[in-house]
């Protein structure tokens, strides 16, 4: 049976964008750590309820964080240090996020590069997990 510890936030800058309903796109290989090429936002639905704890699996679609609308952000891992990681660099990538945003907008990597860092980073993973 596979277990994930969760790690539930409202960082500032991750509940900035999940207020706005703006993912975090492809603006850093860092952004990789969530297990795809962007933060995707869950729809919004009441905190603590099914319809959002569903939306937010469906959202999540295999990746290890996504923001939640109106809400926060939400990342899981193997273990609790590793799903903290994650949440504290998507809360990162948030921040550079917004930075950008007030000097005119990220210029993104493409799909071919993210699926370059992505494949890089699972060698990464596999490491950290032995570890
Ligand atoms: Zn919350």
């Amino acid at each position: 049976m596979l277990t994930a510890m969760i790690v539930h936030c409202h960082g500032r800058h991750s509940t900035i964008l999940a207020c706005a309903h703006r993912e975090i796109p492809p603006l850093h290989n860092m952004v990789a750590v969530s297990g795809g090429p962007n933060v995707p936002v869950a729809p919004y639905a009441t905190f603590g309820s099914e319809e959002l704890a569903e939306g937010v699996v469906r959202t999540l679609d295999g990746r290890f964080a996504c923001l939640m609308a109106n809400h926060g952000l939400i990342a899981l891992g193997p273990k609790l240090s590793v799903a903290m990681a994650i949440a504290e660099e998507i809360e990162e990538q948030g921040a550079v996020y917004c930075g950008t945003l007030a000097i005119g907008g990220p210029q993104l990597l493409d799909r071919a590069e993210m699926d370059r860092i992505l494949k890089a980073f699972g060698q990464y993973g596999q490491r950290d997990a032995q570890s």
